[in-house]
């Protein structure tokens, strides 16, 4: 009887779950069928998952200002702040925790050691790097992006640094700006960084204005009410979305050989760490934080995790993790503040991923790796986890400035691309597994200023 229970009120995330199994198992079929499928009757397959995907990714923008605006401005200015601080605190203790264990894993298990043995694989695909890239361009166009210049733009559009060097003097570089977008195939290079600042900041606004901020406040709230509400029905496509999504994806993968040898150990590595990090370091730090287990809480996330594998974005799963800490009982002005911003910034699987890959690169090449290079690489990784877009594969194109900072060129990703697809999706899952349990964590360890706060305002309605 309890199981059934379960069942029922799990309903939703066992079918998303029995999507991403059944999808596996259908593309593993239809590809040893010995037919070969054209990338057209691919693309028919994957159809029903693209329209899932389309309206996840529809949800992101106006969500994001909507919900991080209502949320802000319908807190205290200083309970905002504290919120605020204890999820950066959040962030970039997991990140560096993150940062940390990959290192750990890759220099003792040296996936990339005896690189004789290793057939390296014909550099290809790098169309998505630019290749001249600089560490310090790619620091300051993370930086530049956090202050977009046009808000309409900063929708559709980031900003990256493109170099080129002057032919005749190839010392010479020549830098220019250009709006670019990460993937045509992924159309959603919003600047997501600004549009999270200027919400921010227009939240604190609103917040500050009191009654004369109340209109366009309200206008956020039911913004964002109604975008949840949109979210709930998409929500009830996952199951099917995840299903065409992955089924299609295995179809499409040229061959699965590479799983083996030096990249497989590498691919395993970062497995390893993922699942180390998910399971070790943030249980560790939720029981610390919030004196209850978290595995109650990771088993309500099954259908975060699921369309964030079937995705491999964590912007496009955001609206499935507000509803998720919605279902959970969190309080919403809390999760629609740090989920969108984690989502954003907080990267754990990424980090963590970029730096192995590094390394493990480094090892390949035989390039050594002193203690500075291996703290400039954490650096770096930290960095390149806050740069990189919550879209599929965002994580290969911030890789180029942690490759830079140990003297690789950035042409080298191409080493990692074959399996990048796959290890995308597992670090995806991590990364929204994360903000998850951080929403969680910020609500409970703000749970006593929320009410001191309320009481406070009790008195204060009282005394007028
Ligand atoms: N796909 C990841 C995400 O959306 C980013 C990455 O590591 O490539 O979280």
């Amino acid at each position: 009887n309890r199981c059934a229970v379960f069942m029922r009120e799990n309903l939703l995330t066992l079918m998303t779950v029995i999507g991403v199994l059944s999808g596996t198992l259908l593309g593993w079929g239809l590809r040893s069928s010995g037919y070969e499928w054209s990338k057209r009757e691919v693309m028919y397959f994957q159809f029903p998952g693209e329209l899932f995907l389309r309206m996840l990714k529809c949800l992101i923008v106006p969500l994001l200002v909507s919900s991080i605006v209502s949320a802000i401005g319908s807190l205290d200015l200083s309970l905002s702040g504290k919120v605020g601080l204890r999820a950066i605190i959040y962030y970039m203790t997991t990140t560096v925790c993150a940062v940390m264990l990959g290192i750990a894993l890759v220099t003792t298990i040296k996936p990339g050691k005896d690189p004789e043995a290793y057939q390296q694989p014909q550099p290809n695909a790098t169309k998505l790097i630019t290749k001249e890239t600089l560490t310090s361009d790619t620091l300051l166009d993370l930086i530049r992006n956090v202050f977009p210049e046009n808000i309409a733009q900063a929708t559709i559009a980031s900003y990256r640094t493109k170099l080129s060097y002057d032919e005749k003097d190839p010392t010479h570089i020549k830098g220019q700006l250009e709006t670019y977008k990460i993937n045509s195939d992924y159309p959603s290079g919003s600047n997501v960084l600004g549009l999270v600042c200027f919400s921010v900041v227009l939240g604190i606004t609103l917040g500050k204005m009191g009654e004369k901020g109340r209109p366009l406040q309200n206008f956020f709230h039911s913004f964002s009410e109604a975008m949840m509400i949109i979210t709930g029905w998409v929500i009830w496509l996952s199951p099917l979305g995840v299903f065409f999504l992955v089924t299609a994806k295995i179809m499409e993968i040229d061959s699965f050989s590479e799983l083996v040898g030096r990249l497989g150990l590498y691919f395993m590595t970062v497995l390893l760490g993922l699942f180390l990090h998910g399971f070790g370091t943030l249980s560790i730090l939720f029981i610390l934080a919030t004196r209850k287990l978290p595995c109650r809480y990771i088993a309500k996330m099954g259908q975060v995790m699921a369309t964030a594998f079937g995705t491999a974005s964590s912007s496009a799963t955001m609206p499935i993790t507000i509803g998720c800490c919605d279902e959970m009982g969190l309080d919403p002005r809390i999760t629609r503040f740090v989920i969108p911003i984690g989502a954003t910034i907080n990267m754990d699987g990424t980090a963590l991923y970029e730096a192995v890959a590094a390394i493990f690169i480094a090892q390949l090449r035989k390039v050594e790796m002193s203690f500075g290079k291996i703290v400039a690489v954490s650096v770096t990784a930290t960095a390149a986890s806050i740069g990189a877009a919550g879209i599929p594969q965002a994580g290969l194109v911030t890789m180029v400035m942690v490759l830079d900072t140990v003297n690789l060129p950035a042409e080298d990703v191409s080493i990692i691309l074959a399996v990048d697809w796959l290890l995308d999706r597992f670090r995806t899952t991590i990364n929204v597994v994360c903000d998850a349990l951080g929403a969680i964590i910020v609500s409970s360890l703000s749970q006593g200023d929320i009410e001191k706060n309320r009481a406070e305002h009790n008195e204060r309605e009282l005394a007028n």
